[in-house]
C-alpha cells in the first residue's frame, strides 16, 4: 500500500459514520495536491481533512482517531483493518529485505502476532521486552495467517506494564471427518531439535535414520460452516483412542504394517462430534482437552433419568 493510499483509507475511516467518501476519492485529492500542487504530504492531509470537516459541520476535536480500536492480537480475522495494540514486543527476527526495518512478534493476554515495519516508515525502533501502545497499525492476511502493518501514521508510547504473552488458545469443533496422512503410529527424525516426522525411513533434512516412534492425529473437524485442522499429539491421541504408543506399536508388529494402527483409529474415531481447545500454530489448532458434547448430554441424560 503507498503512503497516500494509507493516509486515504484513515480519513476515508475517520469519516466513515459522517460523510459517504470512499478511499479513492481522498487518495485522488491528496493525489492532486502532492503532486499537482507539490504539497507536502502532512500539509495535503491536514487540508483534505479540514475540507471534509466542513463538509461534515465537525469541529477537529470531534473527529475520533476512526475506526482504530483497541483489539486483542488472537481476535484478529479480517485483513486491512486500522487498529490500536496493547503488546510486548516478544521477539525480533532478522529482516529478509532491505525495505523491512523491524520484524517480528507482538504479544498480548491473547497471543502472538507478527508484525513488520518498513524503512520509509521512518519510526522509532522497538525493544524486545519492552511494552507498547501502538495506534494505528494495519492488519494484513497471507494464506490465513494475520499480521499487522506499522506505518507512518501509527502512534509508538512505551507503557510501563508487564504484559503475560498468550498462547493463542481456540476452542472449535466440528465432526471428525478426515485423519490425514501422517497420523497414527509414526516415526520421528532422532536428530536434535529436529523431530520431523519421516516419509518412508527418511528425514527431509537428515535422509535415512533410524526413528523414533510416536503417536499422533492430524484430523479435520467439521462445524457445517467452516473446517479446523486439529493435531492431537501423543498424549492426547492416547487419552482420545484408549490406545497407548506401546500397544499401537505391538499392534503394528503382529500385522507387520504400522499403517494399521490409523486404519484402526479412522473406524473409530470418524464421524464423531468433538470439541477441542488449545492454542494454535498456523493453521492448526494443537489439541490440550477434548471432549466429545453428545457424550456429555448423553450422561447427563442418563443422571437425570436416575434422579427421576
Ligand atoms: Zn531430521
Amino acid at each position: 500500500m503507498s503512503e497516500l493510499r494509507q493516509h486515504a483509507e484513515e480519513i476515508a475511516e475517520q469519516f466513515s459514520d459522517q460523510l459517504d467518501v470512499s478511499p479513492d476519492e481522498v487518495e485522488e485529492r491528496l493525489e492532486n495536491l502532492v503532486t499537482e500542487y507539490r504539497v507536502p504530504v502532512d500539509e495535503a492531509r491536514r487540508s483534505v481533512i479540514n475540507s471534509y470537516l466542513d463538509d461534515a459541520g465537525m469541529e477537529r476535536e470531534e473527529l475520533g482517531r476512526g475506526g482504530s480500536e483497541e483489539v486483542r492480537v488472537n481476535d484478529i480475522d479480517e485483513d486491512e483493518q486500522w487498529v490500536d495494540l496493547r503488546v510486548e514486543l516478544v521477539e525480533l527476527w532478522e529482516p529478509r529485505s532491505d525495505a523491512i526495518a523491524q520484524v517480528g512478534l507482538l504479544g498480548d493476554e491473547s497471543g502472538t502476532i507478527k508484525f513488520v515495519s518498513f524503512d520509509t516508515s521512518e519510526l522509532p525502533e522497538l525493544e524486545e521486552g519492552q511494552a507498547y501502545e501502538l495506534t494505528n497499525v494495519v492488519t494484513d492476511e497471507y494464506e490465513g495467517r494475520y499480521s499487522v502493518k506499522l506505518n507512518r501514521t501509527t502512534g509508538i508510547t512505551e507503557i510501563d506494564e508487564e504484559i503475560e504473552v498468550g498462547d493463542n488458545a481456540e476452542t472449535v469443533e466440528g465432526a471428525l471427518v478426515d485423519i490425514q496422512s501422517g497420523s497414527g503410529l509414526i516415526k520421528r527424525c532422532p536428530e536434535e531439535d529436529c523431530t520431523r516426522v519421516l516419509q518412508n525411513g527418511r528425514c527431509s533434512e537428515h535422509g535415512q535414520v533410524e526413528g523414533e516412534f510416536d503417536l499422533r492425529i492430524k484430523g479435520v473437524l467439521d462445524d457445517g460452516e467452516e473446517v479446523h485442522e486439529v493435531i492431537f499429539d501423543r498424549e492426547a491421541t492416547e487419552e482420545l483412542t484408549g490406545m497407548t504408543l506401546e500397544e499401537a506399536k505391538d499392534m503394528a508388529m503382529d500385522a507387520l504394517d504400522t499403517t494399521v494402527v490409523a486404519e484402526d483409529m479412522a473406524g473409530d474415531l470418524l464421524g464423531r462430534y468433538y470439541r477441542v481447545s488449545g492454542p494454535t500454530l498456523g493453521r492448526y489448532v494443537l489439541v490440550n482437552d477434548a471432549e466429545e458434547p453428545g457424550q456429555i448430554d448423553a450422561e447427563a441424560a442418563l443422571v437425570k433419568a436416575r434422579s427421576i
